[in-house]
């Protein structure tokens, strides 16, 4: 019997799906720093939102960004005060101490609150080393969104990583995920992080990702490592 290929229903050649739309959530921790008024204007070129993690910084210089990163429609979330693992992890008191100082100084002094979104210092593992598995729990009761990552740039990992080594480094752990929730630095020990914005930004962009913020209705409401 011959195969009659007529009798071949054609596969389509790709299923339109709107509930399959890839979004990437870009993150920034540790700052304000000199960099971030630079990541700022890269966003705003691009038309891309971001969230950033930020920490007491009380140089004058600095102080604006804080309300800067708000104004331009970006997300102000909480990374505690001091970012010190020894005194940030020492209790429960100390963690809620730093979260709710961050909250005071950010809002004394740019006028706005930051969000009720939290990040880790290290991230949740990090914290469970020091205070044990009910921590991510703790921080949920206390009226936070938990936000981990799943995609990083490597940028802050050691000195001397180039722009090109954060690019692929935030492409390949990107790869089969959605949401892609991408970690980078906004801090003088990641140097060359506003150098592989551009390329990133355009990556996403040119492979059919949105770029989405984290107060969006279907954002994720926690995204702990290791559990997705
Ligand atoms: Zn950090």
């Amino acid at each position: 019997m011959s195969l009659d290929s007529s009798c071949i229903e054609p596969e389509p050649a790709y299923h339109v799906n709107a509930e399959a739309t890839k979004k990437v959530y870009l993150t920034f921790d540790d700052g304000p720093c000199e960099s971030t008024a630079q990541i700022l204007d890269i966003l705003q070129e691009y038309q891309v939102p971001a969230a950033f993690f930020v920490i007491v910084r009380e140089e004058e210089e600095l102080i604006p960004l804080y309300r800067r990163i708000v104004e331009e429609g970006h997300v102000l979330a909480n990374h505690t005060a001091t970012h010190v693992y020894e005194h940030v992890y020492a209790s429960f008191e100390n963690l809620r101490e730093e979260i709710e100082e961050l909250e005071d100084y950010v809002e004394y002094v740019s006028g706005y609150a930051p969000e009720k979104i939290f990040r880790f210092p290290g991230g949740s593992t990090r914290a469970e080393k020091y205070l044990g598995n009910t921590v991510r729990k703790t921080i949920e009761a206390w009226g936070y969104r938990v936000m981990d990552w799943n995609c990083s740039g490597d940028d802050a990992i050691r000195q001397g990583v180039t722009a090109e080594e954060i690019y692929d480094s935030t492409i390949r752990t990107a790869k089969g995920k959605n949401p892609v929730i991408i970690l980078l630095h906004s801090a003088s020990y990641a140097p060359q992080t506003v150098a592989a914005l551009p390329s990133i930004l355009s990556y996403f962009q040119e492979n059919g990702y949105v770029f989405s913020s984290l107060l969006e209705e279907d954002a994720p409401e926690n995204w702990w490592m290791g559990e997705h």
